[in-house]
């Protein structure tokens, strides 16, 4: 590809899970990346192999704080995304959330950069209908534990739409229903990592309720791909797109499986159920299926299995691997 043909890509959030395998693919079609974390959940390590590609550059920096730079293109994926995480400093998750987005869209409007929202499932909070389309307003406390995140996530929206409706931005937004895999922070609290790691340690799995509390699981490298397609998609289709996997599981039953899948000896133990908890979650993605083309190909065995060896290498403390 010819210098001038790449594209300028900042990827903000990079060296968090999912922003460091996307910098992977877009570093590989030979774009130019420049990553953007200020390493609160994020770390080195998740893009260390990409340091000395001539095409990657690592910028620190806060989204709080204003930023001007020359792009193409911007995915914005700043944002703590695990309840422990994001409720370590709820005033800062939402100013990240909603002054990210707003620095963002400023970028992108001055710039002319098309520009992707990673929102969440979490819009739909304790969902009241069943699989959860993107009409479905959503059921969310405005003053609960979870609020900076789920709040945070909807005002991003409105910026975003604000701005495509006000001054003709190019914008995308995907909803991102739970994803894991490689390169997941072992200690942010989320239910994959936490099992994982009390499976491989032989310790208590922290079941919390009653596990009759429902999720779906899309695999990391499906909803790397939808987002992809997604920022690649029609102009005239901004969104809000589900990206997730319908496969749904009790709590219970992941919790069965991953005890199956490591061999561990285990014990299932039952803990409070957190405030706010959604009971149910599942994606309909018929939306993405019909724009995009999209749907994922892994199931949770598959994405299990390829999801152990990095967790297996984190509790031998040896080299990450997929990592
Ligand atoms: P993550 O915590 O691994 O990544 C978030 C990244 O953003 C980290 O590298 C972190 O250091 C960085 N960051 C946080 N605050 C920042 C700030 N103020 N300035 C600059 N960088 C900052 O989480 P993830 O799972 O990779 O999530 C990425 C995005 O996808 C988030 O916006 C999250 O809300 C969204 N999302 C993820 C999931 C999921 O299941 N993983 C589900 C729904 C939505
Ligand atoms: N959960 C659990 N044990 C844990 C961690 C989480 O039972 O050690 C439950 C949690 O209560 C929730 C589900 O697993 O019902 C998913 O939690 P996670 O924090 O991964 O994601 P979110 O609630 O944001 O979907």
């Amino acid at each position: 590809m010819e210098y001038h043909d790449r594209k300028r890509i900042l990827v903000t959030g990079g060296a968090g899970f999912l922003g460091s395998h996307l910098c992977d693919r877009l570093v590989a079609q030979k774009n130019d990346i420049l990553c953007l974390d200020n390493f609160f959940t994020g770390t080195k390590g998740n893009i260390s192999h990409l340091l000395d590609k001539s095409n990657f550059e690592l910028i620190r920096h806060d989204l709080v704080q204003p930023l001007f730079l020359e792009v193409d293109e911007i995915y914005n994926l700043a944002c703590p995304a695990s309840p422990v995480h994001y409720q370590h400093n709820p005033v800062k998750t939402v100013k990240t959330s909603v002054m990210g987005a707003v620095h963002m869209l400023g970028l992108a409007k001055r710039v002319n950069a098309k520009i992707l929202q990673a929102s969440t499932s979490e819009v739909y909070g304790d969902p009241a209908v069943h699989p959860q389309k993107e009409n479905y307003w959503g059921n969310v406390n405005t003053i609960g534990p979870r609020s900076c995140y789920d709040e945070g996530k909807r005002c991003a929206e409105t910026l975003f739409f604000d701005y495509y409706r006000q001054n003709n931005v190019n914008i995308r937004i995907v909803r991102i229903f739970n994803t894991y895999g490689p390169r997941m922070h072992p200690n942010d609290g989320r239910v994959v990592s936490n099992f994982f790691v009390q499976a491989l340690n032989n310790e208590d799995i922290t079941v919390f309720g009653d596990g009759s509390q429902t999720r779906s699981f899309c695999y990391v490298d499906d909803l790397i791909e939808g987002i992809l397609r997604m920022m690649n998609g029609q102009d005239d289709f901004p969104g809000p797109v589900n990206l997730g996997n319908p496969g749904e599981f009790t709590i219970l039953e992941l919790a069965e499986k991953i005890i199956d899948l490591t061999g561990s000896k285990s014990k299932i133990v039952f803990k409070p159920l957190p405030e706010d908890d959604p009971m149910q979650r599942q994606p309909d993605i018929n939306l993405a299926e019909e724009k995009l083309g999209w749907k994922p190909v892994i199931n949770l065995e598959q994405g299990l299995k390829k999801t152990v060896k990095y967790f297996e290498s984190l509790v031998s403390g040896k080299k990450p691997v997929g990592g």
